[in-house]
């Protein structure tokens, strides 16, 4: 350690941390954790030895300070060991290990917390990013007495800050106001909000700050008049009612009253509510009692009632507000709390760590010391109005979100779990597109790395033109932001493959519904249901249906509708397509007397399982199925021209295959019959490969088409079905 000591400095440090020492001991610290705060003030003071302030005092003499506020708002032993040593790491030879070693796991953790955030640089930003940032602050100190050693160091170092240069000061003030008050006031620590918002004003309008000090100063006696008055006259009153209340009048905080004349445009003697009274007694049922006093001794203003009781604020604070008016013409506020309140309401979150006297047994550790935030999450069902407050601590303490810096130091808010992906997307979708990986504070990091509270996330991109996002994307982003991106991309930059794409469905489902038109009528009945979807050409409606911007499931039905219309209304004749070849094994009809033939059924009587057959040996061809009542076949076989070309013929069991089959319809020639009749084929799943039809001039049609079914019962109860339409006089098979 250095020898050469300035001992009027060396003085000055024994003083204030003699100062500090009789204050944990009027705190009732106890002897054990006196000697552990005395050694790791004797850490931090050697390991600072020699450094200073901008003030030119001794380093050592800022962490006491802090050490001193957490030691007023009662903080445990732990938190004023690490306020104590809460700059070592930063600044000093010494490491976490060292502070481990000697003082345990929990304080080198808490000072971790405090180093991690001093990292995190939040001057300059914009201003909408101060949510995230006071968020991020939260998230980032996994113990929430991280952030409260965060705010005791800030509160300390504004006090402080006359020694720093102007725009300095002004950054750091500026950042205070709208990020560490904000993190007091949610966090419920009533006297560090106010004095931090107060001394920031100082700095960044010290004209406006100096101008309602002394307007404050002006009329000093006056206003304490007014106060002992007011003050004097409520005392008497509730003494009467026997409530046993404590009373006190102060005037409020400079930055309530610059907001207030900043934000209402007011000058200071526009201001009227610069007085607060506050009276605090045992139970709840007295808080009301007394408001009941306060309003009949006074004349309420209307409007200005709060009852925080029964519903209280977001950061745990109870009191009853209410704004009245004297006989003098002054209005001014009113609060009434328990004692329990206004404990809550000066230390808030912190009170939970407020170092209890007598602590017997085993120390608390920091599992049990949440146990209350456990269970106000837990009592979620219990009371509804307790809905706001745990929102509110879920979101401070169980934070689901990670906040994340980009290079120039914005914040972006991202899911847990979301990856370098995620995150490039939501800076823009032009740096997700030309993404090629990542760097996270530094380091090259894989494309599905997960981004973690606090990191400097850089995104590295190619201008390489053809260069986009990689389909498996789609199953590493987290957030439906970037997936909708990446789709996005899909959409515009591979039109040719959507288009592709988009046809080729589109043929299957024209296939599979058996559209079949004429090339140029074709074109047409397709560009007429893109119009109807909104594309202008055919090339955007399949480049659509490609990406999944119209789904082929949901339009078919329609498509179907019109396709029949249109087959009805100008007698189309669908082309047709060759028919399958359809090789008929000889297991579906047995012929007799040969075993293993070529089997075809004749075309002028296409016979049907069910049908009396006959097989005649052709040249060359096989065998050609007849049916037994075909024109073509000699009534008396016998005696024919060729009689052993005939063999006998018969359907084997249990034959399921398909049979072409020639109908003749004929009917009324109404509107639409033609349709009716194929959608209803099309309905009970029935092929049709060809349909002509002709309209007679007495008014009917004639229809032939070819169908497949699947045998002589099939084909009765398909021709009984065409017979019931509206319109058909008679079905003929051919
Ligand atoms: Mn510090």
């Amino acid at each position: 350690m250095c020898d050469t000591k300035d001992s009027s400095q060396y003085d000055e440090v024994a003083e204030m941390y003699a100062d500090f020492k009789e204050l944990i001991k009027s705190v009732n610290y106890d002897e054990k954790c006196i000697e552990t705060i005395d050694r790791a003030f004797e850490m931090a003071r050697d390991a600072h030895d020699g450094q200073l302030r901008k003030s030119g005092q001794p380093y050592i003499i800022h962490p006491i300070s802090v050490a001193k506020i957490l030691a007023q708002m009662g903080m445990d032993c732990e938190s004023l060991c690490a306020a104590l040593l809460h700059d070592v790491v930063e600044d000093t030879e010494c490491t976490s290990e060292d502070i481990e070693k000697k003082f345990g796991k929990e304080v080198a953790a808490l000072v971790d917390g405090v180093t991690k955030l001093g990292k995190v640089t939040l001057s300059n930003r914009e201003e909408q990013q101060a949510e995230n940032l006071r968020k991020m602050l939260i998230a980032m100190s996994n113990d929430i007495r991280v952030i409260i050693i965060k705010l005791a160091d800030r509160l300390h170092n504004m006090r402080t800050l006359n020694f720093m240069k102007e725009q300095k000061r002004r950054d750091i003030a500026r950042e205070t106001l709208e990020i560490y008050a904000p993190i007091a006031h949610r966090l419920g620590i009533r006297p560090i909000k106010v004095e931090l918002e107060d001394l920031a004003i100082s700095y960044l309008d010290e004209v406006g700050y100096k101008e309602i000090e002394q307007n404050l100063a002006n009329q000093l006696t006056q206003r304490n008049e007014f106060i002992a008055n007011i003050r004097g006259r409520i005392v008497e009153r509730i003494a009467e009612t026997g409530i046993e209340a404590k009373i006190d009048g102060r005037i409020k905080s400079v930055h309530g009253i610059y907001r207030k004349m900043y934000m209402q445009n007011k000058t200071f003697d526009e201001i009227y509510d610069i007085y607060a009274f506050r009276i605090i007694v045992d139970t709840v049922i007295d808080c009301y009692n007394c408001l009941g006093v306060i309003h009949d001794m006074f004349k309420p203003l209307p409007g200005r009632f709060k009852d925080y009781i029964s519903t209280p604020k977001p950061n745990m604070y109870q009191s009853l507000h209410t704004t009245v008016i004297g006989k003098e013409g002054i209005p001014f506020e009113v609060q009434i709390r328990t004692h329990e309140m206004h404990h809550t309401a000066e230390y808030g979150i912190a009170a939970h760590w407020k170092y209890k006297l007598n602590m017997s047994g085993g120390k608390n550790t920091f599992d049990e010391r949440l146990a209350w935030v456990r269970q106000l999450l837990e009592s979620h069902d219990e009371t509804a109005g307790v809905d706001d407050i745990v929102n509110t601590i879920k979101t401070d303490l169980v934070v689901d979100d990670v906040y994340v810096f980009t290079p120039k130091g914005d914040v972006k808010n991202l899911p847990v779990g979301a990856t370098v992906i995620d995150f490039a997307y939501a800076i823009h979708s032009a740096v997700g597109n030309k993404m090629t990986g990542a760097k996270v504070d530094g380091r090259i990091v894989p494309i599905d790395y997960c981004v973690q509270n606090g990191e400097i996330v850089d995104i590295i991109t190619t201008s390489q033109p053809g260069k986009g996002p990689s389909r498996d994307w789609l199953n590493i982003v987290k957030t439906s932001e970037a997936r909708s991106k990446i789709r996005a991309w899909f959409k515009k930059e591979r039109r040719e493959e959507n288009i592709e794409q988009g046809k080729e469905q589109l043929e299957r489902e024209f296939k599979r519904a058996l559209i079949r038109l004429p090339e140029e009528e074709r074109e047409a009945f397709i560009l007429k249901i893109a119009e109807r979807q909104r594309c202008n050409t055919i090339e955007d409606f399949y480049a659509a249906i490609g990406y999944g911007g119209i789904s082929l499931a949901k339009i078919m039905p329609r498509i179907k509708d019109d396709f029949n219309k249109l087959v009805s209304s100008k007698k189309i004749q669908a082309p047709v397509e060759a028919p399958k070849k359809r090789v008929k094994s000889s297991e579906g009809v047995v012929i007799e007397g040969i075993d293993n033939c070529l089997v075809k059924f004749a075309h002028c009587c296409n016979p049907l399982p069910g049908d009396q057959i006959i097989g005649f040996i052709t040249r060359g061809h096989g065998v050609s199925v007849h049916s037994r009542s075909c024109t073509n076949v000699p009534a008396d076989i016998e005696h024919c021209a060729e009689p052993y070309r005939w063999l006998n013929a018969y359907w084997d069991k249990g034959v399921k295959e398909e049979y072409n089959a020639n109908l003749l319809i004929t009917g009324i020639d109404r509107i639409g019959i033609l349709a009716d009749i194929s959608v209803m084929l099309s309905n009970i799943r029935v092929l049709i490969t060809n349909i002509t039809s002709r309209s007679l001039k007495d008014g009917t049609f004639i229809m032939t088409c070819t169908i497949y079914v699947d045998g002589i019962e099939h084909l009765k109860s398909v021709i009984s079905k065409i017979e019931k339409i509206d319109g058909v006089l008679k079905v003929e098979r051919k």
